[in-house]
């Protein structure tokens, strides 16, 4: 059974939905190829009010869409309720934004009239992980639907529920039949969807392998595509940094989501004269963290989403601290059932180890002692990753010199990275090309396209 729904905090299997066939597979590419003429002639602004209702159902179904998160992936329900918000946020965005970002753009040429016009490319396919099984997909959705797109999304394995509910959601809202479908079929039959003449487009949010297996398939058949893969974000404490501010914001940035986020700060490289008071202030605050029920408010580090990623995890621990790492706190896994992991930190992570040179996909921080700025950015610059990375100092135009040179998608400066409808996210090197939210990821699946007029 592909698409599984175990709960990561008791193990327990709970759903199981047999993978669509081949026939299945063919009758909804043809629904949504039936569908997209007759969605892209829809007016712009009609496309827009369906977008606004989608919001209104989200935020209709908050609690039980919040549950179902919780239930499928583990997330801590605070978090799962906040998802929910942040996605209707996003589809409210497109909705006022789209006909600003789709307008046509007046170009001063030697012809009477020349312009630049934004028309939707057909259907675009979306690859989507797990770790935030609404958000992911909605800030693929917002846009694509505005732009006059229709979508086709595969979704993670196990969050089959939340992949359904997705898919009834839209249609709740009122949106043509055919206009979004999710895919029940395996990983391996995504290359067969990305071949297929009705799909135009691909967008994966995922891993590096699956980024490269996408971007084959799609580059074989002259399709474009946007990849959003891992990251390990620097976090650069510089020694003016202030950690009454630094310190509560390096435990959101790598506990939130129990450390399952692309963005999530994985590598702290700080600086020698700061280090020790830094991580004896970074341990406390991350010690206090207890393992529990996600669906327990008072619970504050969730279980991870699947065993097979906790042991994957306490492998890269165990190579490390064999290499010479020093645990903090944590480094062993929580007994019981369910696939929970103590927020862990190491010090001493050098090049060379595994704690270094990989992303960690989870609970654990990797402390960099470094000698001074210049070796920070070094460090921050060697990793094959870059998506995104901060920097904390109580100089912010400093802060901003040093921001502007990292090798990464998106540089802050006193602040954890986030994702924010309003500014693009993505990231270069290993960490994948091109971006989603604002005008420029709704316009990474659109044919922009020259008029002129003598
Ligand atoms: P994953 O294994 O790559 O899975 C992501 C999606 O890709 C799932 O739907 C999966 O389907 C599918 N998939 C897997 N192998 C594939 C292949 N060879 N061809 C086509 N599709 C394939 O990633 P994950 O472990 O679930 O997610 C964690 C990774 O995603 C981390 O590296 C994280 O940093 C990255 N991520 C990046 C961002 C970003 O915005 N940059 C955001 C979130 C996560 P199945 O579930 O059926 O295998």
């Amino acid at each position: 059974m592909a698409y599984q729904t175990i709960n990561p905090t008791t193990g327990e299997q709970v759903e199981s939905f047999e993978s669509w066939n081949a026939v299945q597979l063919d009758t909804a590419l043809s629904q949504v190829s039936d569908a997209t003429p007759a969605w892209a002639a829809t007016p712009l602004e009609q496309r827009c009010v369906l977008l606004q209702r989608l919001a209104e159902v989200l935020r209709a179904q908050k609690e039980s869409l919040a549950q179902l998160m919780t239930l499928e992936m583990g997330k801590l329900i605070n978090e799962s309720r906040a998802e929910v918000e942040k996605c209707a946020l996003g589809c409210e965005y497109y909705a006022e934004q789209a006909p600003v970002f789709l307008a046509d753009d007046i170009v001063a040429t030697d012809a009477g009239k020349s312009l630049v016009a934004y028309q939707p490319l057909g259907t675009v396919l979306a690859v989507m992980p797990w770790n935030f099984p609404l958000w992911q997909v909605f800030r693929f959705i917002a846009p694509t639907l505005a732009a006059g797109n229709t979508g086709l999304l595969k979704h993670a394995s196990n969050v089959p529920q939340c992949a359904l509910a997705i898919e009834r959601l839209v249609r709740e809202a009122g949106v043509p039949e055919g206009v979004f479908r999710s895919l029940m079929v395996d990983a391996r039959d995504v290359a067969d969807v990305i071949a297929d003449p009705r799909v135009h487009a691909v967008t994966l949010t995922g891993s590096e392998p699956a980024g490269r297996s996408v971007a084959a398939a799609a580059g074989r058949y002259l399709k474009k595509s946007v990849l959003e893969l891992g990251g390990a974000d620097a976090f650069v404490v510089l020694e003016d940094a202030d950690l009454d501010l630094a310190v509560p914001q390096a435990v959101a940035s790598r506990f939130l989501n129990v450390g399952q986020s692309c963005i999530a700060a994985k590598r702290f490289i700080v600086l020698e004269t700061i280090a020790d008071e830094f991580v004896t202030r970074f341990a406390a605050a991350a010690g206090a963290l207890r393992p529990g029920d996600p669906r327990d408010e008072n619970t504050t580090l969730a279980p991870m989403a699947r065993t097979d990623l906790r042991d994957e995890l306490h492998d890269q621990v165990r190579a490390s601290v064999q290499a010479g790492a020093k645990v903090v706190i944590g480094g062993e896994p929580v007994d019981g059932p369910g696939a929970f992991y103590p927020a862990t930190i190491l010090d001493q992570v050098m090049p060379g180890m595994v704690a270094y040179e990989q992303e960690l996909f989870g609970p654990v921080a990797s402390v960099i002692r470094v000698a001074d700025e210049a070796q920070a950015l070094a460090v921050v610059n060697a990793s094959r990753f870059g998506l995104g990375g901060s920097v904390w100092t109580r100089d912010s135009a400093r802060g901003e010199r040093f921001a502007r040179q990292m090798q990464c998608g998106s540089a802050f400066v006193n602040g954890m990275v986030k994702s924010d409808p309003r500014l693009p996210f993505g990231g270069v090197k290993a960490s994948g090309y091109g971006r989603e939210l604002s005008h420029h990821g709704l316009r990474e699946f659109v044919n922009v396209k020259t008029l002129w007029i003598k």
